[in-house]
């Protein structure tokens, strides 16, 4: 696959701040951010978009969900958060290496702020 700016930023080669970090995957805060806090989970592994990823990656996708929860925990907003993957350019997706939105800090309940990230 093309390599991207999310490669990048996992292989250290764009220093950025990790919000945290493990062997499988780092988090970063989101550059436009679309709500009052907005991180991205990214996984090391450069999976293109979710419809492609395979049996191989379960136990990394289980594991991206664990880590959502944990550092929803550390940022404060565990009570009141929307985890987004966008997949495919009809979807919103505008980098191709999956990654995971956590939006929360505005209301996320009602009208259009329902519908996700725009
Ligand atoms: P998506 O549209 O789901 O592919 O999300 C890509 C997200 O990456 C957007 O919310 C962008 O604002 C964000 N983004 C793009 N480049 C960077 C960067 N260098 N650092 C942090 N966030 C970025």
């Amino acid at each position: 696959m093309e390599d991207t700016i999310f490669g990048k930023i996992t292989r250290g080669e764009i220093p950025t701040d990790f919000l945290y970090q493990d062997e499988q995957c780092v988090v970063i805060k989101d550059i436009y951010p679309q709500a009052p806090t907005h991180v991205l989970i990214i996984p090391r592994k450069p999976i293109p978009m979710l419809s492609v990823a395979d049996e191989e990656d379960q136990a990394l996708l289980g594991h991206l969900l664990v880590v959502a929860g944990k550092v929803a925990n550390q940022l404060g907003v565990e009570d009141a958060f929307r985890l987004v993957i966008n997949n495919g350019e009809g979807g919103g997706q505008t980098v191709f290496h999956l990654h995971l939105h956590i939006l929360a800090g505005r209301d996320m309940k009602e009208g259009e702020l329902a519908q996700g990230l725009s």
